[in-house]
């Protein structure tokens, strides 16, 4: 068994750095060897040694309405056989920003690029050009893609590396980054409303942009503390600091209109990617029309041959009407099999005894930590308290029982259109049987 991806990956160390495309998909979150996936339909995943898997981790959220979904199929060969891509004008991208917008009342123009990188790169540049003011406000554990500036205390730390909390210098997650590039980034803890105060007093006219997750979900899954992101979004208010709202993993999972509608906020900027794409690489930036108008934009600012991709933009938008009939009919099936799987898997780990797990989750979206602690609420809890090492051999042995999480905690878990209830059962059996040998 596995013989075949194992014979793959060693072919793969050879030739592809880190012996994948992606860190999140590299040697660093492997126990072992991953399994060559050559197929997937539904919610599931065949991979090229024949074992099948239930996936949970859907390209990291980018699959909403599950692999292969014959809407989003007969919209993206539909699009390809009349030429995959133009590079001007098509009524599809008219027609997904209308949509777009009906979600989020605070945002009016939409800008279709390829990555939420770039399109957290375009909010940055969108933000400081508007306000002319060039420093901006991460938090720690908060990943806005891995452009130079925003680089910066995404991934766990030893928690005695950490440095205070109130220093305001992120640590550097990657070589290759010059000083330059984040002398005007500062990093702070998240859910913290004393240090949100600190840093406004202190800097507070000089922001340009506060970048925020609405849910942490990659450092599993973290919610905001009540009446966080209201008090931020009314200090960014009083000091004319533009809130910059990463929707990228949270857009169309957590509700509809994301993390602008379930926590009732009006971001100047919103950024969305993976669930926007349905598959395909599609991602946007997003923001009320005066900030947009407010700029070179579009003449100067911003640009991408492939940006608004045809066939992406068409199965995007197949993808989402898919959720979005009948009353979010797709969205809200989404959003009751990502509740009711967390309910069972919270259900086995309260009746086992070797390992201490707890399942935190919003929408559809869900993340288990090995942990003595009753909740992660932060990043330095995340650091702290998390056995990380320990869910990565979960999440291989998961595996061998035929279920597919993401590989490791700090990234997320979702539902699908595509998930059944009986998928569901099946999942927490294989998840009570998988714990049940777990060493
Ligand atoms: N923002 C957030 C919140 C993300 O989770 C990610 C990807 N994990 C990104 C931005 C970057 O997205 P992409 O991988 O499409 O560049």
């Amino acid at each position: 068994m596995c013989h075949y991806s194992k014979e793959l990956s060693e072919r793969a160390s050879k030739v592809l750095f880190d012996a994948g495309d992606s860190t999140s998909r590299g040697l660093d979150v492997l126990n072992t060897f991953p399994p060559y996936l050559e197929r997937a339909e539904g919610c599931r995943l065949f991979d090229i040694d024949g074992e099948s898997y239930i996936d949970w981790m859907n390209a990291f959220g980018a699959l909403p309405t599950g692999h292969a979904h014959p809407a989003v199929v007969e919209a993206a060969m539909q699009a390809m056989s009349t030429g995959a891509h133009y590079a001007a004008a098509i009524p599809q991208e008219i027609d997904l920003a209308e949509l777009m917008l009906k979600l989020v009342p605070s945002i009016e123009k939409v800008r279709f690029t390829h990555s939420a990188t770039e399109a957290s790169m375009a909010a940055i540049r969108l933000a400081r050009g508007y306000t002319g003011r060039n420093k901006i406000l991460k938090f720690e554990g908060h990943y806005h893609g891995w452009s130079d500036s925003m680089l910066l205390t995404t991934k766990p730390q030893p928690i005695t590396t950490l440095g205070h909390p109130n220093s305001r210098d992120g640590i550097v997650d990657s070589s290759g980054i010059p000083q330059g590039a984040i002398e005007d980034t500062l990093v702070i803890p998240w859910n913290d409303i004393a240090a949100l105060e600190r840093i406004f007093k202190d800097k507070g006219r000089e922001i340009a942009c506060v970048a925020t997750e609405g849910i942490m979900a990659n450092i599993g899954i973290i919610l905001p503390a009540d009446g966080y992101l209201d008090r931020l979004q009314a200090l960014c208010q009083s000091h004319d600091v533009l809130l910059y709202l990463d929707e990228s993993v949270t857009g169309f999972h957590v509700a509809p209109g994301g993390c602008a509608e379930l926590y009732g906020l009006d971001p100047d900027i919103v950024t969305y990617g993976k669930a926007l794409g349905h598959g395909f690489p599609l991602a946007a930036t997003a923001a009320r029309k005066e900030i947009m108008d407010g700029t070179d934009w579009g003449t100067g600012m911003h640009f991408g041959t492939f940006n608004g991709h045809r066939v992406g933009v068409c199965a995007g938008l197949a993808g989402m009407r898919a959720l979005h009939v009948d009353d979010n009919a797709g969205f809200k099936h989404l959003v009751s099999i990502g509740e009711a799987v967390v309910a069972g898997m919270r259900d086995v780990i309260a009746r086992h005894k070797k390992h201490t797990i707890i399942c935190q989750s919003a929408g559809s979206l869900f993340q288990l930590y090995f942990t003595d602690a009753p909740l992660i609420g932060d990043y330095r809890d995340y650091c702290q308290y998390v056995d990380s090492d320990k869910y990565i051999r979960f999440a291989d042995h998961l595996r061998n029982f035929g279920l597919y999480l993401s590989p490791r905690n700090t990234l997320h878990n979702s539902s699908t259109l595509a998930h059944t209830t009986k998928d569901v059962d099946q999942t927490i059996n294989a998840f009570a049987e998988a714990l049940r040998c777990f060493e």
